[in-house]
């Protein structure tokens, strides 16, 4: 695919440099059956360097996810080779089913059919808890 020219499909921009892998596994998007470019360390005026996901689909990816991993990047929505829609995604108030609890102990360990619920406690320092044990979630 023309990485510069995607008719229909989705960019995710100003990923901070390094995160682009960790989102892609989180997202989930190598089951995604679509042409996925990932462009590491591109120069950016505003982060120095940034990565980039373009994904030639009509997906929309979980914004959850990527404000979780990357608060701050931007997902660009390309329709018939137009922008719009582009918007900054913010840390989500609750996670569900993106990240598990590691303590043993929690009733999400136990309860194999529970969803694994994580609520934003601190926004400054990015902290998320387990919304049943109240264990912090490794970032
Ligand atoms: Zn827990």
């Amino acid at each position: 695919m023309n990485i510069d020219s995607i008719t229909n499909g989705v960019v995710i921009d100003h990923i901070t440099a390094g995160n682009a892998m960790r989102l892609y596994h989180l997202l989930g998007i190598d089951s995604f059956d679509c042409s996925v470019a990932i462009i590491k360390n591109a120069s950016s005026k505003k982060l120095g360097k940034k990565d980039i996901i373009k994904i030639d689909g009509e997906i929309i990816p979980d914004i959850d996810i990527i404000g979780y991993v990357d608060p701050g990047a931007t997902v660009n929505i390309i329709k018939d080779g137009k922008l719009i829609s582009k918007r900054t995604i913010d840390m989500p108030e609750m996670l569900t089913n993106v990240i598990k609890c590691k303590n043993p102990r929690c009733i999400t360990s136990v309860e194999q059919e529970l969803d694994h619920v994580f609520k934003l406690t601190d926004r400054a320092k990015k902290v998320y808890r387990c919304l049943y044990c109240e264990t912090k979630a490794d970032l």
